[in-house]
């Protein structure tokens, strides 16, 4: 029989009442927390190296048009060697102007939820599949998507997760190479592979937190909660 920690019930709990909240009024706002200096964990010290380098080179990239608008890259941030990484669409306004991913509202949201799962922002990775906003947050045109995609691969090989969290209908195309409306899809796992010869992930298709302000329900609520749960069962949290 499977033993009950009713500790990490009652702490699980009580995130849940938290992302719950009614009209999405976050409780007393949500602190973005600065990352911490992963180099002082030698544990992660090679996957750190990698992410790090990469980092730069996405930093220096001018492969596609985006570069020509973005005011900051945003590579992505979080631990170097987590088993679960959230990947959305492109960067947003807030995200080029700090050159971080989900800092903005939807980041406040998604923040809340890493908490509900009983996590921390600094214990997963969180990044997107196009490292360059959008002007005007229009949609990442293919050969956008196609020019970054090298970025999100290497990403990937080197934090090796145990499962993606893909975040909304767009990064779910781009990542599955399926057009599937969300509705559908979401709550299942699927396989994503990043590159021939590479092993398989476990991908959760999930609405994306923008998705979910602006469609604030206690439905959607608790099926985004439903598919964390999910995740949450397959990482034993
Ligand atoms: N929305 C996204 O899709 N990505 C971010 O980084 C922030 C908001
Ligand atoms: Fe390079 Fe990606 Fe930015 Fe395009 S979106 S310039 S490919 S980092």
């Amino acid at each position: 029989m499977t033993e009950i920690n009713i500790g990490k019930a009652i702490r699980q709990r009580i995130e849940m009442d938290d992302f719950f909240v009614e009209n999405f009024s976050i409780k007393g706002g949500v602190e973005i927390p600065d990352m911490p200096d992963f180099a002082s964990d030698s544990s992660c010290a090679v996957e750190l190296k990698g992410l790090d380098e990469i980092a730069a080179r996405i930093g220096k990239c001018k492969k596609c048009e985006l570069s020509q608008s973005r005011v900051n890259t945003v590579p992505g941030e979080g631990s170097p060697n987590t088993d679960l990484v959230f990947v959305a669409e492109a960067p947003g306004a807030d995200e080029d102007e700090q050159g971080r991913p989900f800092v903005g509202k939807s980041g406040q949201l998604l923040t809340k939820m890493i908490g509900a799962i009983g996590l921390k922002r600094e214990q997963v990775f969180i990044c997107n599949t196009v490292k360059c906003r959008p002007p005007e947050n229009r949609d990442p045109k293919k050969s956008e998507k196609d020019s970054c995609n090298e970025y999100l691969v290497e990403q990937l090989k080197v934090i090796r997760p145990r499962i993606i969290v893909a975040f909304g209908a767009h990064a779910v195309k781009t990542l599955l190479k399926k057009n599937v409306p969300i509705g559908e899809i979401r709550g299942e796992f699927q396989e994503y592979i990043p590159a021939e010869g590479c092993e398989p992930i476990k991908l959760m298709p999930t609405y994306h937190p923008a998705y979910l302000l602006r469609n604030y329900s206690v439905e959607n609520r608790k099926r985004v909660w439903e598919d964390m749960k999910k995740v949450m069962a397959e990482l034993n949290l």
